[in-house]
This record gives C-alpha cells, structure tokens and sequence, in this order.
C-alpha cells in the first residue's frame, strides 16, 4: 500500500522550497499522494501575516492540477491551536491501521521535535521523513537535539524508502530533497521592502498576493 505524505507548515505564503520539497518526495518514495496541511493558530510562532483563508488559497492556487500534491484544510477547520500530533491521528482513524503515514518535515522543524505535543506517539503513528536544509548539515543535527531523539534517531534511521512501505508507522527516513534556501519570512521581508520575491514562489501565488495587497510593510513580522 502506497504511503500517504504530510506536510504541514504555515505556508505564509507557500513556496518553491515546500513546493520541491512535497513533489521530490512525492517521486522518490512513490507516495500515493502528498497532503499540504496549513495550520490554524501555530503553537511554536508569532501569528502569520497572511489570514488562514489566504494561506490556503495560496496553497490551492500552487498544487492545482498536480496529481500527485493535494490540499488538507483539516487543521483550519478544528478550533486552534494546531497539533500535528491530533492531525495525525485524526489522518490514521480515516485511512485505516494498515495505511503507511509519512510526515515530511525539514531538519530545522525535526531537531526541535521534544518540544512538540506528545512528540514520541508521532512516531506510533507515522514514518518521519527529514529533508535536508541549507545551514542544518546532518553531522550537526544531533548536536542540536536533546538525548531523547538522538536514541529515536539512532533506533529507527533508514535511508531505503522501501522501508516505509513495510510498516505503517516508526522509522526515521533522511531525505535529501534539492536544497533552496528559501523561508517565508525571508520573502515577506522583501515584499515588506517592496521588492520582488518572483521565482521564489509560483507565478500564480505571487499574483494573488499582489492581488490582495499582502505582506506590505505595516503586515511584515
Ligand atoms: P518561516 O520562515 O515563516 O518559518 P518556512 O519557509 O520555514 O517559514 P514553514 O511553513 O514554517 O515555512 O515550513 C513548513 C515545513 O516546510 C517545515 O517542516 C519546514 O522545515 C519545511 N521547509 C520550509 N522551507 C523549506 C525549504 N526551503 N527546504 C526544505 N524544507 C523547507
């Protein structure tokens, strides 16, 4: 049974580095499909600059028509805050016991998981996938993460995709996705300074924010 991807984030606005980061993973381990899922309230940052509903467009408008990558507005339909771990689960009651859960998440997002709500049943119920990100090289990765994930990290790494179509759950794939160092506050800074942020993001994103006015000076943080 093909595993299903989660990729969640603020997505404020989506970009290319999510955008390769959801189709190369989509590629490589043959995924049936991958689900980006925008948060509500983030637990573990300042509130977004773009509304929920606008960040959800943005993500619609980007994965349009690409077979592979699909929205989840899930988390934008609970009362906030977000926990990825109740997405998860809520995810595993829908698609069975058997259905194997990969949750893609950059190393800057990975290194920091002890801080995450019940972080140790994430494993339970869904693969981790770990895509590499410019200024995270991997032989710092465990320097930067407490004892606990270390021994997680050691216990359950592969790097054989086949492995998380053995089991539904439990195993820690490194994945090196091509690496753009691209984040969204860097591109709402630019749109802040009135410059352009063109092919950083889909054409299409970048209309809608010019469209509704976003990220203009006064909305930057
Ligand atoms: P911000 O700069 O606002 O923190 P961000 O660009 O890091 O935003 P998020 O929405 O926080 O975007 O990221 C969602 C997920 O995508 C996280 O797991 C993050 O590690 C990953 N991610 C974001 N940008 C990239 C990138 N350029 N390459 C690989 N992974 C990325």
């Amino acid at each position: 049974m093909k595993p299903i991807g989660i990729l969640g984030g603020t997505f404020d606005p989506v970009h290319v580095g999510h955008l390769r980061l959801a189709l190369e993973a989509w590629e490589a381990l043959a995924l049936e499909q991958v689900r980006l899922v925008p948060n509500a309230t983030p637990p573990h940052r300042a509130q977004p600059g773009a509304s929920a509903e606008q960040r959800l467009a943005m993500i619609r408008l980007a994965v349009a028509g690409h077979p592979g990558l699909a929205v989840d507005e899930r988390e934008l339909r609970r009362p906030a805050p977000s926990y990825t771990i109740d997405t998860l689960e809520s995810l595993r009651s829908e698609l069975g016991e058997e259905r194997p859960l990969c949750l893609i998440l950059g190393a800057d997002a990975f290194v920091l998981l002890e801080t995450w709500r019940r972080w140790q049943a994430l494993l339970r119920v869904a693969h981790l996938v770990v895509a590499h990100r410019p200024g995270f090289p991997s032989q710092t990765w465990v320097a930067r993460m407490g004892e606990l994930l270390a021994r997680e990290l050691r216990a359950r790494a592969t790097d054989d995709p086949a492995d998380l179509k053995r089991m539904p759950a439990g195993r820690i794939l490194l994945f090196p996705v091509t690496q753009l160092d691209v984040r969204a506050t860097e591109l709402r800074r630019l749109l802040a300074a009135g410059r352009s942020p063109r092919y950083l993001i889909p054409d299409c994103v970048l209309d809608y924010i010019e469209k509704h006015h976003l990220y203009r000076a006064m909305d930057a943080n």
